[in-house]
């Protein structure tokens, strides 16, 4: 896997500092609040367990599994694969994503949890890659924004490959080429 590393495109200790950012924004506003943090996965997954172990507030976990993607590229429609446990009404939420690309997936969960009656809903991404924007989203919060290559690394898997590194790392055109399902 590592010779198909291309570069790196967000180190570790960058992660750390802006993770710890996060967790400082969001002990803030919602102080005295109780929280759902909601988690797609599987890719944030690594990204929301360093989150909340810096959170103060009350919160709960959940997670969504929505797929949409094969060999990097999306099918534009996004299908909700794994359901919440629980009612969310009246819930204020947060959506830990890994990255957001089209917009397609978050649009889709956004719309889904608003749906499902939650009061207030906000999205925390690791990353953004705006060039391949097709669909407008209002994100809250969003650490790194990177340019249009695919990354895999602290969560982010290229066909489940990648998600240990604890560098974002894009991939070279072997990778790409090797890895393909
Ligand atoms: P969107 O609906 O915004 O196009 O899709 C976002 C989803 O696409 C993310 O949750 C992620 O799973 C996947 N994705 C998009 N770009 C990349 C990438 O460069 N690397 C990885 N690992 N996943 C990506
Ligand atoms: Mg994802």
């Amino acid at each position: 896997m590592r010779e198909y590393q291309k570069s790196v495109i967000v180190t570790k200790e960058e992660i750390a500092t802006a993770v710890n950012g996060l967790a400082k924004q969001l002990n803030d506003k919602y102080k005295g609040k109780e929280v759902i943090a909601i988690g797609l996965l599987k890719g944030a997954f690594v990204f929301m367990a360093d989150v909340i172990r810096q959170l103060d507030i009350d919160v709960q976990v959940e997670f969504l599994i929505v797929k949409s993607y094969k060999n990097g590229k999306t099918n534009g429609k996004p299908q909700i694969v794994l359901d919440l446990k629980k009612g969310i009404t009246e819930k204020n939420i947060v959506i830990f994503e890994d990255i957001i690309d089209t917009g397609r997936t978050l649009a889709a969960v956004k719309e889904y949890l608003k749906y499902k009656g939650a009061k207030d809903v906000e999205i925390a991404t690791l990353l953004t890659k705006p060039s391949k924007r097709e669909v407008a989203v209002d994100i809250d919060y969003s650490l790194f924004t990177i340019p249009n290559e695919i990354v895999v690394g602290y969560g982010l898997d290229y066909n489940e490959y990648g998600r240990q590194f604890a560098n974002i790392i894009s991939l070279n055109d072997a990778g790409i080429e090797e890895l393909k399902e």
